[in-house]
């Protein structure tokens, strides 16, 4: 029956995409991906080949538009990204939305995720993590955005380029101060796969240490903020009155 597979691919080493995921690619009758190319060769590394539909962040609407058509004839297709969960940094939340708006059927297979892959080496507390994905890349929003985030006690989770990496690493120390714990996740699942945690004081001499460490791919992890009980917060107001007294 008509049904929008969302598919989870491996976010490096191939071997890592599930049983059902190959079914599905093999059984749909398109898949819907982000660059055709990437698709292509992920396919063929399996011996599978199948029309491929482009949609990607330029045509994302109108790719859902001719997605729902397809699937109003009838149609399996099976929804992917470049690597990883669609919809998660990622093309597909609108393609995922027109198909819903529509009355059809989406199911999702669960895969590999950037983020969550960090997330479960990272020995960061783990119940409670707030992803925030790409921060804005102009160094003044950067700095609002992470600004807001200062007191937030969950894990933060970050997306970032490679000739961004250095920055967001400076940007976070002025933000958060040295002590905070930062875990840096560079090509999970690769062959040069580097998970590295240290205090944020540390970060900007571990990316100098090795040239490589401006390549490849990131997710930054940060330690939450200390949660304030409220003795503490009781506290605090209480110094403080005791020091404006004195001053006044
Ligand atoms: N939807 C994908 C997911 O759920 O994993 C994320 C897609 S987003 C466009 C790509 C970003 O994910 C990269 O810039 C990087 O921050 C992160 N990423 C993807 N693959 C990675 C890997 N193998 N190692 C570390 N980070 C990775």
């Amino acid at each position: 029956t008509a049904t929008l597979y969302v598919v989870a691919t491996p976010i490096g080493n191939v071997t890592d995409i599930g049983l059902r995921a190959l079914h599905v690619l093999a059984l749909a009758d398109a898949i819907a991906c982000e660059d055709t190319r990437n698709t292509a060769q992920l396919m063929g590394r399996f011996g599978l080949s199948k029309p491929l539909v482009a949609a990607h962040m330029h045509n994302e609407r109108e790719a859902g538009e001719a997605i729902v058509r397809r699937l109003q004839a009838g149609e399996r297709i099976a929804l992917v990204s470049d690597a990883g969960t669609p919809a998660v940094s990622d093309p597909g939340a609108k393609i995922v939305d027109a198909v819903r708006a529509a009355g059809l059927r989406v199911v999702p297979l669960p895969g590999a995720s950037a983020a969550v892959t960090a997330l479960s080496a990272s020995g960061l507390v783990n119940d409670q993590f707030h992803f925030v994905g790409f921060l804005p890349s102009k160094a003044k929003q950067r700095e609002t955005a992470l600004t807001a985030l200062r007191t937030a006690t969950a894990t933060l989770v970050f997306y970032e380029a490679p000739h961004r990496i250095v920055e967001c690493a400076q940007a976070l120390l002025e933000v958060f101060g040295p002590a905070r714990q930062v875990v840096f996740a560079r090509e999970l699942t690769k062959l040069f796969e580097e998970i590295h945690r240290c205090p944020l004081a540390d970060a900007p001499a571990w990316l100098a240490a090795d040239a490589h460490r401006e390549k490849g791919e990131y997710v930054v992890l940060l330690e939450g903020a200390m949660e304030q009980t409220d003795a503490q917060e009781a506290d605090a107001e209480r110094i403080l009155k005791i020091l404006l007294a004195e001053c006044s």
